[in-house]
């Protein structure tokens, strides 16, 4: 299980590399396709004959199929992306060229500071062709060629900041491919006399199983016999390659036994990605200063208790009023007076009652912001501003990253609101965005505990109900639990503000009802223990979710989740990780089909 812990990127989309003997056509497309479980918005290829041919097509990878030609060469390089910077069409799709033809590049990842290095480019006579953050190294690597791409590939990465797997190819040697990472997956397949380069084990496994890891910050140069591999600074590194012994769904799962574990897993390198180039300039919200009196949000599901803690940041952040709608309830409410900015939030972009929500908000002439997963998706033409959290393709019904990732796109919109309405100093801000900065570590770190929370799902997992209570922005902590729980476990599952119990459930309670409580050492933690107080004098039995700080907790309930303590603004995030492994473990003691549960979709495109 090593390979778990050195791999859990965030797989935005597939990258294959090339060299040998065969047609590297028939190596790519095949490959690319491998990937295909990840979902994308359009594919590319590049070979090299005497020239570079490249093709590349808007959609599934079939549309690019269709039109390819029969291609000759050895050596090439395959894509399919996943828009992060630039909409999904065919002139943003990869490979890029540069200014003469002679480099051919693929990358996944974001790179931070594309804006200055284009600009700088630009001035200096290169020519772009797309609105990608790609195109800069392409044109970088170009700028640096004087007849050895490793090198070039080097200088042009020492400019870049952001995260990045790239294979680049050169007409000036015709035998070789250079690769490099940086917090994107890259590995490397040893052949006999070809070797291949892949974002993803699947891609190549049906050629060889002996895989290389790449780390962050190394270079691949690779000849259909020979791989070398360096550090950015030169070091060369040796390193043994690896036998994969598992089958192509194994390795579609990265070695994890469902999606939704392994989408889990990867939260760190989505936190990250969602922040990248967001936390220092934050260009994207700059309409927060148009003219609002309050805040809508509208979303459904589990992206509707996003928007419900968004509610609770809002507030304290920025002091706007703010409610959270579903969209369903909204797209048929009356208009009344006021003045909302209206931000809609969807994973995929697709949800039929989220869109018809902002065509409504936009009918009643309110100011709309989407935040979505999908770059290009139907909710981005409906609305004035879009905020993308780049969690990267989640194949697992339940949503977890891009739970995670909707709830950071909002604090960063929360940090910006407060400043643009004076109700945060530059101080308070510049303290929360150093605790977004920390959120992945942090995430990590409650990762590193899933032993501790596999066994207490051990102790629920023959419950017929549970409750999960919370207060604050544990609240809505406490209905996501519950919705994660019951989605995928099929135990009756409700979150409810602690506060309310007396108010119905606790008739409710009996020595067969576990109750989940949300008990961080917050403005209500006493009252918390007061309900957990309430809830324990009726037998049930008692978990509670606190601080690793919180040494006393485990006095009032029968046992303690501990999460790493965390400013309290930011714990929504610990907890709903836990939970969500919480709602995991349960589900794989009841033997559920985790990935699918049973009447539940993906993306829900009917009202
Ligand atoms: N940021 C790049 C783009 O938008 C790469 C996206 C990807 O990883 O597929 O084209």
């Amino acid at each position: 299980m090593e390979y778990i812990n050195i791999y859990h990127g965030v797989r935005m989309c597939g990258i294959i590399g090339y060299t040998g003997k065969k047609n590297a056509r028939s190596i790519i497309i095949p490959a690319l396709k491998r990937l295909e479980y990840r979902g994308y918005d359009s594919a590319g290829i590049a070979v090299i004959n005497d020239e570079i041919q490249l093709y590349k097509m808007k959609g599934e990878l079939e549309h690019l199929e269709r039109i390819l030609p029969k291609l000759e060469g050895n050596i090439g390089i395959g894509h399919t992306r996943w828009a992060t910077h630039g909409q999904p069409i065919k002139k943003n799709a990869h490979p890029f060229l540069d200014c003469k033809k002679k480099t051919a590049l693929v990358h996944n990842g974001i790179i931070e500071n594309y804006m200055e290095l284009k600009e700088e480019l630009m001035k200096e006579g290169h020519v772009f062709t797309s609105e990608t953050d790609t195109e800069v190294l392409v044109h970088l690597i170009e700028k640096y060629y004087k007849g050895n791409l490793e090198d070039a590939v080097r200088k042009a990465l020492k400019d870049v900041q952001g995260s990045y797997a790239i294979v680049v190819i050169h007409l000036g040697n015709k035998k070789e491919i250079v690769a490099a990472r940086n917090e994107s997956p890259l590995i490397l397949g040893v052949g006999d006399d070809e070797n291949f380069v892949a974002s993803d084990i699947p891609a190549i496994l049906e050629h060889t199983d002996k895989v290389i890891y790449m780390m962050n910050r190394e270079i691949a140069t690779l000849t259909e016999d020979n791989i070398k591999i360096t550090t950015l600074d030169g070091k060369e590194i040796t390193r043994e390659w690896e036998r994969v012994d598992w089958s192509l769904e194994d390795a579609e799962k990265g070695g994890y036994e469902h999606f939704m574990l392994k989408e889990i897993f990867e939260q760190p390198s989505a936190i990250h990605r969602t922040l990248l180039g967001r936390i220092l300039d934050m260009d994207e919200t700059n309409f927060l200063k148009i003219h609002f009196d309050s805040i809508k949000i509208i979303a459904c599901g589990t992206s509707y208790h996003a928007g419900l803690i968004g509610k609770y940041l809002f507030e304290r952040i920025a002091k706007v009023p703010t409610t959270a709608e579903m969209s369903s309830e909204y797209r048929h409410s009356s208009p009344s007076f006021e003045n909302p900015l209206v931000i809609l939030i969807s994973q995929s972009g697709e949800t039929a009652d989220t869109l018809g929500a902002a065509r409504e908000a936009k009918h009643r002439g309110y100011r709309t912001i989407a935040v979505t997963n999908v770059v290009g998706s139907s909710i981005t033409r409906e609305v004035d501003e879009v905020i993308y959290t780049r969690a990267g393709p989640e194949i697992g019904v339940a949503a977890t990253k891009s739970f995670i990732t909707q709830l950071v796109a909002l604090y960063i919109i929360a940090i910006n609101l407060g400043l643009a309405k004076k109700t945060l100093t530059y101080d308070n801000a510049k303290h929360i965005k150093e605790g977004l900065r920390s959120l992945p570590r942090y995430a990590q770190s409650v990762l590193d505990n899933a032993d501790m929370i596999k066994e207490v799902a051990k102790n629920i997992c023959h419950a017929k109900d549970i409750f999960f209570i919370g207060r604050n922005i544990g609240f809505p902590t406490a209905l996501e639990g519950a919705l994660k729980l019951k989605e995928i476990s099929y135990i009756h599952a409700e979150g409810y503000p602690a506060g309310e119990l007396k108010h119905g459930p606790l008739a409710l309670l009996t020595k067969e009802t576990p109750v989940i409580a949300i008990a961080v050492k917050d403005h209500t933690y006493q009252k918390m223990l007061s309900n957990i107080g309430e809830v324990a004098a009726r037998g049930s039995p008692t978990i509670a979710v606190g601080y690793e700080s919180d040494e006393d907790l485990r006095k009032y309930v029968d046992s303690v989740i501990y999460v790493p303590t965390i400013e309290n603004l930011f714990a929504p995030i610990p907890i709903s990780i836990a939970l969500q492994l919480l709602a995991y473990y349960v589900a794989k003691e009841r033997n559920c089909p985790i990935d699918k549960p049973r009447n539940l979709a993906k993306s829900v495109t009917v009202e």
